[in-house]
């Protein structure tokens, strides 16, 4: 768990936690929400420590300390006031709202407060969401609801309403580079800012990035992509099949080539300062003059369908096979679209 301290961003969410401890004016459920990989979950988290540390006096906001047995235990998820509720598989289930609602009955066994985090949130089935809605009705005392999600359009709106809802939006690419070189210490710094790039305002997503080792490989991966000739049938379709060896190597891949066609479309527009590749500008500029505007958009839809469909579960193999089969001739693509 991070502590308070070392979270970083979000000023506007973590300043109402802090007035509302400072003035004693804790609402008893808060919805939690804004882009995946921000730093919503890890928020909840560090607050179920702030409340509970130890070194806290009454009324007053102070970050965690980070090692009084509270603090230690809530990192390691082994305080008992402070309840976990993450989807197992795909679905939050009603037997795991029952808890909250169990532990919801008695006051909290050692802590100032009982702090449920119930994570995403949107996931949870009807039944359980309707038990839920249930607690937030009546209110226990001394008992914090951290409801967390990236979807909050999938939740009832009568949760949603019973909820004081604070806004997390993405973070800039200097806060999410800082971030991940306190994560990854033996990472090249060029390579951070264009990991904290790819990943768009999320940390999660360039921590991902960045730990799925592609990124450091794109080079090698890009030079041998524009090599391929798009008459040779074969040799793309043996990229297809290397594509979907798994779900997550087609994802990393599928972003790569996302991002290298929006910087050879701004290399084209004139404005390279912006590429995310950065270190890769001289292959960026090298190919720019081989793609017609045309081809880039037609290849950026491609890759956007292609993504969307990932999302829906389609067959790897499958999607790759028409996406390359897509990608490979995008111009004559352009010139004769399909009647
Ligand atoms: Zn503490």
């Amino acid at each position: 768990m991070k502590n308070w301290s070392n979270i970083l961003g979000h000023e506007r969410p973590r300043g109402v936690f802090r007035r509302a401890i400072d003035g004693d004016r804790l609402h008893h459920a808060y919805l939690l929400t804004g882009p995946p990989g921000v730093g919503k979950f890890t928020t909840a988290h560090a607050l179920a420590a702030v409340l509970n540390c130890k070194s806290r006096k009454a009324d007053e906001f102070q970050p965690n300390c980070g090692e009084c047995s509270p603090c230690r235990r809530i990192g390691d998820r082994q305080h008992p006031d402070v309840l976990f509720v993450e989807p197992p598989k795909r679905v939050i289930k009603i037997s795991q709202i029952r808890e909250v609602e169990k532990a919801s009955i008695s006051a909290p066994y050692e802590g100032r407060y009982r702090v449920v985090v119930i994570n995403d949130a949107h996931t949870m089935t009807e039944e359980a969401a309707n038990a839920l809605l249930k607690t937030l009705e009546e209110p226990p005392e001394r008992m914090i609801l951290l409801v967390v999600t990236d979807q909050p359009h999938r939740l009832l709106d009568t949760i949603i309403s019973r909820c004081q809802r604070l806004r997390f939006g993405a973070l800039d690419e200097a806060t999410v580079a800082d971030a991940l070189a306190v994560e990854e210490d033996d990472v090249d710094d060029d390579l951070l800012v264009v990991a904290a790039g790819f990943g768009e305002g999320s940390l999660g997503r360039s921590l991902a990035m960045l730990r799925s080792g592609m990124l450091a490989d794109r080079r090698e991966f890009l030079e041998r992509l524009f090599e391929l000739d798009s008459r040779s049938i074969i040799d793309w379709l043996d990229l297809a099949d290397e594509l979907s060896d798994s779900t997550d190597e087609l994802e990393s891949r599928l972003e790569i080539i996302t991002v290298v066609m929006r910087d050879i479309l701004l290399v084209k527009r004139a404005d390279p300062e912006r590429i995310i590749n950065a270190d890769l500008r001289e292959l960026i500029e090298s190919q720019a003059p081989r793609f017609s505007l045309e081809a880039i958009l037609t290849t950026l839809d491609a890759l956007m369908s292609a993504k969307r469909r990932l999302d829906h579960n389609v067959n790897a193999t499958l999607l790759a096979e028409d996406l390359v089969d897509r990608i490979r001739d995008p111009d004559e693509r352009a010139l004769y679209p399909p009647a």
